[in-house]
């Protein structure tokens, strides 16, 4: 096989790099969240239900819309994959590519998670997060985000060889086959790209790849979300711990992950309601 040959720049090669970008999706016309109403609403609510995610295993949790639910790093640093379905119909599950395409590609406080089509409406909106002081770090790395997948065996059989049993994949296939009964080759395709919680990435600069780095979470640390509809949630905790070295082994020191629901007061929420499915027609130009 021949090299291709090297493709020699253009003369206007540097005016055609210093054209301005634009911004893809120009989120001020979405009516933004009412956190003021939510945080007075999460002042006065009660604390219903508790699920602990053991290390390199999934747990599912139900959090009714209306009510709040806390990720915690519970003993020390830990990513966490999370997925979120609709409860009632499980075919609509949180879309990562359209959330990262609108709030960016690390969520935070204000930022929604948004559902795939056609539904495509927010899921859940955060509403508390102890790392916003993190920001960019000097190799641009931010915490939360939506740009990795999920850990999975097939992408690590592909470069290792080797077979694992509990990367979050699997992990979540295991726990939504518990929480459904589905049979697990059903659950398995069910399984969604995460918000990777707690999880520091960036791209490096040279050559544009995905990076990991030790996630600044502490013992403490948290994420709060509130639920706008019905959810099922899975969250698994990442068999790469604090995923400063590597994952899909059992090398990495994890820890446990905790999820709390609090439900507010029953006239905390008179002024808010679901948001409806998106109303594009679905007609699509037939
Ligand atoms: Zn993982």
């Amino acid at each position: 096989m021949t090299a291709a040959p090297p493709v020699s720049a253009p003369d206007d090669a540097e005016a055609r790099r210093a054209v301005a970008p634009v911004i893809c999706y120009p989120v001020e016309s979405l009516s933004p969240p009412d956190l003021a109403l939510y945080a007075a609403a999460r002042n006065g609510a009660a604390k219903v239900a508790e699920t602990t995610v053991p290390p390199r295993h999934a747990r599912a949790f139900r959090v009714p819309a209306g009510q709040f639910f806390r990720i915690t790093c519970a003993q020390g640093p830990q990513v966490g994959d999370l997925n979120l379905f609709h409860a009632p119909h499980l075919s609509e599950r949180f879309y990562s590519g359209k959330t990262r395409a609108l709030h960016g590609t690390h969520l935070s406080t204000g930022d929604r998670l948004w559902s795939g089509f056609p539904n495509l409406r927010p899921m859940a909106t955060i509403v508390a997060d102890t790392l916003d002081w993190y920001g960019c770090d000097a190799f641009g790395g931010r915490v939360h985000d939506v740009i990795g997948t999920r850990c999975d065996p097939y992408t690590h059989h592909l470069l290792s060889g080797q077979d694992y049993h509990h990367c979050c994949h699997s992990n979540l296939t295991r726990a939504l086959v518990r929480e459904t009964g589905l049979p697990a080759p059903e659950a398995e395709t069910m399984v969604h790209d995460v918000l990777n919680v707690f999880m520091c990435t960036g791209f490096t600069a040279d050559t544009g790849q995905y990076f990991m780095k030790a996630t600044p979470a502490r013992a403490g640390d948290y994420l709060e979300f509130f639920a706008e509809i019905d959810l099922l949630g899975v969250l698994s905790a990442c068999p790469g711990g604090d995923c400063g070295s590597e994952h899909s082994s059992d090398t990495a020191i994890c820890h446990p992950l905790l999820v709390e629901v609090f439900a507010p007061a029953t006239d905390a929420l008179t002024s808010w309601s679901p948001p409806t499915p998106n109303g594009y027609d679905r007609s699509h130009g037939l």
